[in-house]
């Protein structure tokens, strides 16, 4: 495998100022103070694997990705264990789901270990800043992108591998509870053959004028339908969703090429039938959903994801009408799949399916 080579920080963060800045953990706005950068060359492979200060990246303002937008990403985080050691939940899904990505996106793949190890590096020098288990973990975010200067339309020859990290309490403002969806039925997030089954920044430039339209409406984020009915519920702008019945089994809807295939919804299959639920893959649709929502056959709903883990759904809002889901104050199944994975990814429940990987 690729060496990396280390250059050396200029301005390490004293003890103090981090203790400061992690006093407070919201998402996403305090970084560490490491970066992993990787390049690409065609006809050369990946070189120059570095470990080093965190920094701006010179970029030719010809590069692809500015015109053509060929970037993708990863998100997942790493967890203080209870040995004070630091772990992180299935990096080789998303290693495996990177390349996925990048073959949409007509990207070079990066060797699965190569992924794991960038990781590794920059979770090793960054250790202090993983937060303690009861106030957050480290949000580590990998990501490539098109560097080559050329503004003729083909897949680049040049691309940069990063992987920087974020100190992550909640992902919702205020530590809610329960969020409000905005269902827009003017816009799609994806449609059938696109890259909606890719972790690409394009899909999220689509969801953000929808998005702003939700936030108008009071709403926290938007659920998007499939986009040539404009009837089934596809997933939220960046999580899954899934839907709790009162017979107990749980319905989220298949992957069927528009829709992310998020590693917590995978794993929240083995953790649901675990707890006893039925996880079922079945189309359903917005319709369906306002009728069992009216006629309590939903018991609840709730989105999940890396970010934001696992969080009930109080209140759905559309031009098609608005409805509350149960009392619209969440429910008994989604705390329970929550505790018992959040419990595994903490080291405070026993990991049965080999989930966990020690960074640090
Ligand atoms: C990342 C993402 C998810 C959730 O995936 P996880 O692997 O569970 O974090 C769901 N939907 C979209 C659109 C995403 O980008």
């Amino acid at each position: 495998m690729l060496e990396f080579t280390t250059s050396p920080l200029p301005n390490p963060t004293s003890p103090e100022e981090r203790a400061a800045a992690m006093a407070s953990l919201g998402f996403g706005t305090l970084f560490t103070d490491h970066m992993v950068t990787i390049r690409y060359t065609e006809g050369q492979g990946w070189h120059d694997a570095v470990l080093g200060p965190r920094q701006p990246i010179p970029l030719d303002p010809a590069a692809a990705v500015l015109h053509y937008a060929q970037e993708i990403f990863e998100g997942l985080k790493a967890y203080r264990m209870p040995d004070g050691s630091v772990a992180s939940f299935r990096p080789q899904a998303n290693a495996a789901r990177f390349n996925q990505s990048a073959t949409r996106l007509a990207m070079p793949h990066l060797p699965e270990e190569l992924f794991v190890e960038s990781i590794r590096q920059l979770v090793a020098a960054d250790a202090a800043w993983v937060p303690d288990a009861d106030k957050g973990s480290l949000y580590l975010r990998p990501f490539m992108f098109a560097s080559e200067a050329f503004l003729g339309v083909r897949p680049a020859r040049e691309y940069i591998y990063c992987v920087i990290a974020s100190p992550v309490g909640g992902y919702f403002k205020g530590g809610k509870s329960t969020v409000t969806l905005w269902v827009s039925h003017d816009y799609v997030r994806a449609v059938p053959g696109g890259t909606g089954a890719a972790k690409c920044g394009g899909n999220y430039a689509a969801s953000l004028q929808p998005q702003a339209q939700g936030i108008a409406q009071g709403c926290d984020q938007v659920l998007f339908l499939d986009a040539v009915e404009r009837k089934w519920v596809e997933e939220l702008g960046g999580m899954n969703v899934m839907f709790v019945f009162n017979d107990g089994t749980i319905v989220t809807p298949p992957l069927n090429g528009s829709i992310l295939p998020g590693i917590t919804r995978e794993s929240l299959s083995a953790v649901a039938a675990e707890a006893g639920y039925t996880l079922k893959e079945q189309p359903y649709s917005f319709d369906q959903w306002q009728e069992d929502a009216k006629n309590g056959r939903l018991k609840e709903a709730f989105a999940c994801g890396t970010a934001a883990v696992i969080t009930s759904i109080g209140e759905v809002r559309s031009t098609h009408g608005n409805f509350v889901i149960g009392n619209g104050d969440g429910g008994e199944v989604a705390r329970t799949l929550r505790e018992a994975l959040v419990g595994i990814q903490l080291g405070k429940r026993p990991d049965t399916h080999g989930w966990m990987t020690t960074l640090a």
